[in-house]
């Protein structure tokens, strides 16, 4: 039976984007094929686990909501295993960086781009429900007036400097009242102080 490398299973909150304020399980797959210079995910380590297992570990929990991320997920995940999730009664987000195309039936996908930090990092996804943007203040916009999703969501970066986290997060505020189609995304799991 095929395994897949997994950096953890966790049951927290979803801070982020559409579905920020849900209870959700966490699924972290380990390996991307991307190689960003801010990433915090270590992409050697990782457990090798069935469609089953994960399954089981995902049954521990009550929230209806499971969130496939890594790494990058969209490298690993299949039919397999997403019919083994939606067996459960749980519906399927994918948080990913884009540029893997998503073939098998995830209910909700977020795509956070990174070709501003990644050369060579084009988009491959022929639906988006939700485009994530962190803001940094320096990004270039224009290259996702493009981008197509059903909604857009434009995330302070936090660097740690709480004076610098102040002014970003005023210049993402000013960007969404002067751009209105995003809305901003705060980190609720930092907020509340939970995984
Ligand atoms: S795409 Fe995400 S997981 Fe992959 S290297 Fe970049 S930050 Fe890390």
């Amino acid at each position: 039976m095929k395994h897949y490398k997994i950096n953890e299973i966790f049951y927290s909150i979803q801070g982020e984007g559409y579905n920020a304020g849900r209870a959700a399980v966490f699924v972290r797959f380990s390996g991307c094929n991307l190689d960003c210079y801010f990433c915090d995910t270590c992409h050697t380590s990782g457990t090798p686990m069935t469609a089953p297992q994960i399954c089981q570990e995902i049954s521990r929990y009550p929230a209806s909501l499971v969130v496939l991320t890594g790494g990058e997920p969209a490298l690993f995940v299949d039919q397999q295993l997403c019919d083994a999730i939606h067996a459960l009664g749980k519906q399927i987000a994918m948080e990913t960086n884009g540029t893997c195309p998503v073939t098998v039936p995830i209910d909700h996908i977020t795509c956070s781009p990174k070709f501003e930090f990644c050369a060579d990092a084009p988009l491959r996804l022929s639906r988006m429900d939700e485009l994530k943007v962190v803001y940094t203040r320096h990004n270039d916009m224009t290259l996702y007036d493009h981008i197509e999703a059903q909604s857009y969501f434009l995330q302070p970066c936090n660097v740690g400097d709480p004076q610098e986290n102040q002014l970003t997060l005023q210049a993402t505020l000013d960007y969404v009242l002067r751009h209105p189609k995003w809305r901003i995304s705060l980190q609720l799991h930092k907020i509340l102080g939970v995984q």
